[in-house]
């Protein structure tokens, strides 16, 4: 073999690409993942390009010590979407290349056990004969057992496990009368089988038809309609399924790949859900109608996987062998040699975008990735971001429009606003933010015995604690921010730096024992509506009660039940569920979001009202929205009662056109974080005028550097410089140049960049 150098991506952020000497005895291939040494360092590293020559001089050139063999390399399309990620996002390859990996694959030493050999079981001809007459029906577990191996004739000894808890006795039994072998094969093999073993094994032209047999309800003619669009779809059509709450549009998902199954047996198809806490029902859902798949052909990807199942499902989904991988925004840089659909579910939800580090958008990269493949993508939503609006509107996108709720007679609930402003004039304003009106319907409903919402965005208990004779009040000594009252917990919390401290029992200014609680928190809310209407059953639910790793579904599993009358909670509540008996939402304090300084806040606010009146009357019982509000006039409100997001998003993009604001501007930020305020300002006017001498930078706009809204966060000040260009071209142009020579300005501890930033 003839000498000769690969390129490494190295997760190290500068953009560089690291030339090794290749002499191992095998071809080397762009994609493949090597051990190399950097900076007396054993690391793992990508290789993105073989070359002939290099410029590094012969003496600092390394060898590339080991590739792994076992995984086959990364393909051009994902190495060019990593490349697009960090080019756009100004990240190294590196840093995107090895997010997109599994910790274990980013770890050589573990590569040996991570492809070691594996069993799996085959049942033999006289299993096949023999089986189906000696099982008792009382034996369940060993029937799921025998009926998954007549599907399928192999499975892994994971497949065994999540089918019978018990099944290594059983199988041990059936091995010794010859009914199933065991034998070993590669990690690799195993995960393939997924592919070998089709759902669906005859084809069938009538799609529709096929699928609902048995398992789902009928389609609507909206949805239906919907399905035929996206089955049609042969190329890049990015499709907005605009559909209000409960108007189904998850079966229009599950069709959707079902239909593209049928057509592609080997396709594989990308489904993606904003929070984690979504997709356990979401995945429950795809095993039961894909309920003969073997378990490796449906995976999930997202950040709370043990390490072990994220990186068997990373590969299954990289040999194929899985056909839906179900995940969080991560999983838009898993690896899906046969993609052929990505659906992108509540695609207005700012949980696609990456706070922190790389702040990639994913709903940005998957209809990228779409595009680069040629292949339609849905993004679903009832309030669908005004970027993704637009991009209907102008008709780049394709809009599905589902009207109306799907289940039977169930109607959207008629929203109402109750005037806190004569409630207060009409002495009806108990205990501060419960109206008598919101009060009085709570009890109706519990007459009825139906149940009711209550939705508030903030937790603990008051969200100030002050004295009433000198007005002083408790800070966190680490962020310019209040510690947040928690009663029940009995602490004062920090909501930014997560510090904690004991309830002060006297004003530490003045000495007065009198401290005051002011403002209301879902805790607050709890205890007064356990006296307001004494003969309910009041639930909370929040981050704060819902740490321990499914607590969240053992909460919701009461409610469901119906043994809660009245839930309160945050934004936890708000969307996705479906609560079948809530007839009533209550909605506290949303006033805050129609002043806000930052653009997006009413958008944000008018979805998260259209998400939580969607919660109630998702059955057909009459069902009602009760918003308190001192703006009963405001337009905002007015659009939501009449379920006008259409006329609610013309008058947004218009008025953001007129105060150029994306998306008709395109933004980048940097921020800065450093010892002093000072420390911070400098950099980012250093950095600003290093703009000046970029040729071409007159296209851009930038902003004076500004501290952020909470400028002290675990004493850690924070500021941040805002560019905006109305061309995406000749602002990432600029960018380009200008990112790589703020490494050489120093006095801030970190300092990041973030495109098409969604906080301003
Ligand atoms: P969305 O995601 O649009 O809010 P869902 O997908 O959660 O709505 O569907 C709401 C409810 O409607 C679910 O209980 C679902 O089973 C039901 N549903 C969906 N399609 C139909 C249909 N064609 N006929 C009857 N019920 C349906
Ligand atoms: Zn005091
Ligand atoms: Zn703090």
């Amino acid at each position: 073999m003839s000498f000769c150098y690969v390129r490494v991506a190295l997760d190290y952020p500068r953009s560089a690409l690291y030339d090794y000497c290749w002499a191992l005895p095998l071809q080397p291939l762009p994609g493949m993942l090597v051990q190399v040494q950097f900076r007396c360092r054993q690391t793992v590293g990508l290789v993105i390009e073989v070359v002939d020559t290099t410029n590094v001089p012969l003496n600092k050139l390394r060898d590339v010590q080991n590739a792994c063999i076992n995984c086959p390399p990364l393909n051009k399309e994902l190495l060019q979407l990593i490349s697009f990620a960090a080019s756009y996002y100004q990240y190294s390859h590196g840093e995107v290349a090895l997010l997109a990996l599994p910790r274990a694959l980013r770890d050589a030493a573990r590569w040996p056990k991570l492809f070691a050999q594996k069993i799996i079981y085959r049942l033999t001809e006289s299993g096949r004969d023999k089986l189906p007459d000696i099982l008792p029906a009382r034996a369940t577990g060993a029937r799921r057992l025998a009926k998954a191996f007549f599907r399928t004739e192999l499975l892994s000894s994971a497949d065994v496990r999540s089918l019978y808890s018990k099944a290594a006795v059983v199988l041990e039994h059936w091995k010794d009368r010859g009914w199933v072998q065991m034998q070993l094969c590669s990690a690799i093999e195993s995960l393939k089988m997924g592919i070998t073993h089709p759902i669906y094994e005859q084809q069938s032209t009538n799609i529709i038809s096929s699928l609902n047999q048995g398992k789902g309800p009928n389609l609507n003619d909206e949805q239906y309609a919907a399905v035929e669009a996206i089955d049609a779809a042969r190329s890049f059509i990015p499709y907005v399924l605009y559909g209000v709450t409960g108007s189904g549009k998850t079966e229009v998902y599950l069709h959707g790949l079902a239909a593209l199954f049928i057509r592609q047996p080997d396709a594989q198809a990308l489904v993606m859900v904003p929070e984690i806490n979504l997709a356990p029902q979401f995945e429950a859902v795809l095993r039961e109608r894909f309920s003969s798949w073997p378990s490796t052909a449906c995976v999930t990807l997202h950040s709370s996987l043990a390490d072990g199942e994220r990186t068997r499902n990373w590969l299954a989904a990289h040999i194929g062998g899985a056909r839906i991988i179900l995940g969080t925004r991560m999983a838009v840089f898993a690896s899906l040699p046969r993609l052929a659909l990505i659906i992108v579910d509540e695609e207005h939800e700012s949980a696609y975008k990456q706070q922190e580090g790389l702040c990639y958008s994913a709903r940005d990269l998957a209809v990228w990735r779409a595009k680069q493949l040629g292949i339609p993508i849905v993004l679903g939503s009832a309030t669908p971001s005004l970027e993704t609006w637009w991009h209907a509107c102008q008709r780049c996108h394709t809009t599905l429009v589902l009207s109306r709720r799907a289940v039977g007679d169930a109607v959207l609930p008629r929203v109402r606003l109750i005037d806190m402003t004569i409630e207060k004039q009409v002495g009806h304003y108990r205990s501060g933010e419960l109206s008598l009106s919101l009060v009085q319907s709570l009890r109706d409903c519990l007459e009825r015995g139906e149940q009711s919402l209550v939705f508030l965005n903030r937790r603990g208990y008051a969200p100030v604690l002050t004295c009433s004779a000198c007005g002083w009040v408790i800070n966190c000594s680490r962020c310019s921010a209040y510690l947040v009252l928690h009663k029940i917990e009995q602490r004062m919390r920090c909501h930014h730096c997560g510090g904690e401290s004991r309830i002060p029992q006297t004003c530490p200014a003045c000495g007065n024992v009198d401290l005051a609680p002011l403002g209301f928190g879902t805790q607050r809310i709890e205890e007064a509506l356990s006296a307001l209407v004494p003969n309910a059953r009041v639930l909370r639910i929040d981050a704060d009660n819902t740490k321990r790793k499914g607590s969240v579904n053992t909460l919701l599993s009461e409610v469901h039940a119906g043994d809660i009358d009245i839930l309160v909670g945050t934004q936890m509540i708000a969307k996705g569920h479906n609560f079948k008996r809530v007839t009533l939402v209550g909605v506290l304090n949303s006033d805050a979001a129609l002043f806000s300084h930052d653009f997006r806040a009413g958008e944000r606010l008018f979805s998260q009202l259209i998400q939580v009146s969607g919660r109630a009357g998702r059955t057909g019982v009459r069902s009602e929205v009760l918003i308190q509000t001192k703006y009963v006039q405001h337009p905002l409100y007015a659009s939501l009662e009449r379920y006008d997001y259409v006329g609610f998003a013309d008058a947004a993009l218009a008025e953001r056109r007129d105060a150029h604001l994306p998306p008709f501007v395109f933004q980048a930020l940097l921020r800065a974080s450093a010892h002093s305020l000072d420390n911070a300002l400098r950099f980012l006017n250093a950095a600003s005028a290093i703009l000046y001498t970029i040729p071409g930078a007159e296209c851009v706009t930038r902003y004076d550097p500004v501290p952020l809204n909470i400028v002290k966060v675990m004493h850690v000040h924070r500021a941040q410089l805002l560019l905006e260009s109305t061309s995406r071209i000749a602002l990432q142009r600029t960018m380009r140049i200008w990112v790589p020579q703020l490494h050489i300005l120093k006095g801030v501890y970190r300092w990041s960049i973030e495109v098409d930033p969604l906080n301003i």
